[in-house]
């Protein structure tokens, strides 16, 4: 089958690979598609080590074309996903209290084992989230990663209805986060990124104010004219966004980290403690967050824009997003 995988120049390669057989427990899917996140960029770039070799992809979304023994959660014809949560332990302090994300012997697919971006995926089955009648493979796959991972971070803010919150970088997590934001979380949004493209895009989404921090002091504009925000998700991969999010929060506020530059951000101990105000950061989804998160896609609050691609476009894309001149997400289609 053909894959994309990380060549030891650290570029995505679209090669030939045979899967080994299936194991107790796992399933084999038939992919036909996989979004392409910039935590793809990072990990073919080796910013978290590296994995030459490795099949990337997080956000696929394939059909059950073979179970193995003990394979109980998913039957041949079943939609499911291959998500970063690829794995956990299932018995650790995280895997039993609502945090299996943050397991420390966690698998994450297309990072320390291999991924969606292939035309064939093995998944641990209890592991694949299935996906519900009326979501489209395409919208399925964005939710899969840039989805449940914004729609996790809002929860994580504590945000209520009616209140204020920052989203900084509308990409392709921001451009969802934004719309669970409104749709799900019925929060008034404040858009921030440095690309018009995406402000307008985001305006055509109903976010409420759009701001870019190369016209506008975004943390003053918001202390001015909203006295602070209540919250802020940063998905925006600057050091600057973080910064102006921890500036633009009003007292009590917090500060959701979600993109991953590989530098560090300001925070001052005053600010902090004497405005009471939290930083936190915020790892994809679990399993239920990704269930609740393709039900609102499903439902049609949430409506991914997506573009399909064939897999020889990876570089393309790639480019693309490193000079963030892609609205909503590129989706790698295995199906053509
Ligand atoms: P993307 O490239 O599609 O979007 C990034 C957006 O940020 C772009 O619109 C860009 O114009 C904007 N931006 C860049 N600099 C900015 C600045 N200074 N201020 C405001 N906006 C700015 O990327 P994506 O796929 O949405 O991923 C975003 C980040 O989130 C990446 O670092 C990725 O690795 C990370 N990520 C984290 C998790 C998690 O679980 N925490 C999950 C998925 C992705
Ligand atoms: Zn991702
Ligand atoms: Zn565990």
């Amino acid at each position: 089958m053909k894959a994309i995988v990380v060549s030891k120049e650290h570029k995505p390669q679209v090669t030939e690979k045979t899967l080994r057989p299936l194991k107790y427990g796992e399933a084999l899917l038939d992919m036909e598609c996989c979004g392409v996140c910039h935590t793809d960029l990072h990990v073919t770039h080796a910013d978290f080590g590296d994995v030459t070799g490795r099949v990337l992809g997080h956000e696929g979304i394939g059909v059950v074309k073979e179970v193995a023994d003990g394979v109980t959660s998913l039957k041949v014809g079943d939609r499911a996903s291959v998500a970063w949560f690829y794995e956990g332990c299932g018995h650790c302090e995280y895997c039993t209290s609502g945090r299996e994300t943050l397991c420390r012997s966690v698998k994450n697919a297309g990072y320390s084992v291999d991924g969606g971006m292939a035309e064939e995926c093995i998944v641990k089955a209890d592991y694949a989230v299935k996906v519900p009648d009326g979501l489209s493979s395409e919208a399925a796959s964005s939710i899969t990663c840039a989805g449940v991972t914004t729609y996790k971070a809002i929860k994580e803010s504590g945000i209520q209805s009616g209140q204020w919150i920052v989203i900084s970088g509308l990409g392709g997590l921001g451009n969802l986060a934004l719309q669970y934001a409104k749709k799900v979380f019925n929060a008034k949004v404040i858009a921030v990124d440095i690309n018009d493209s995406q402000l307008e895009f985001a305006k055509q989404s109903g976010a409420d104010i759009t701001l870019n921090p190369k016209n506008e002091k975004v943390s003053e504009y918001i202390q001015e004219h909203l006295d602070g925000a209540h919250a802020a998700v940063v998905t925006a991969v600057a050091k600057s966004a973080f910064n102006d999010a921890v500036n633009a929060v009003r007292a009590g506020g917090t500060v959701v980290a979600v993109g991953l530059p590989t530098e560090s951000m300001d925070l001052s101990i005053p600010r902090l403690v004497l405005d009471g105000i939290r930083v936190v950061g915020s790892l994809v989804g679990t399993r239920q967050d990704l269930k609740e998160a393709f039900q609102f896609g499903a439902e049609g609050l949430v409506v991914p824009k997506t573009q399909t691609r064939p897999m020889e476009d990876i570089q393309d894309i790639f480019t693309e997003m490193e000079e963030g001149k892609i609205n909503g997400r590129m989706v790698i289609d295995f199906r053509s």
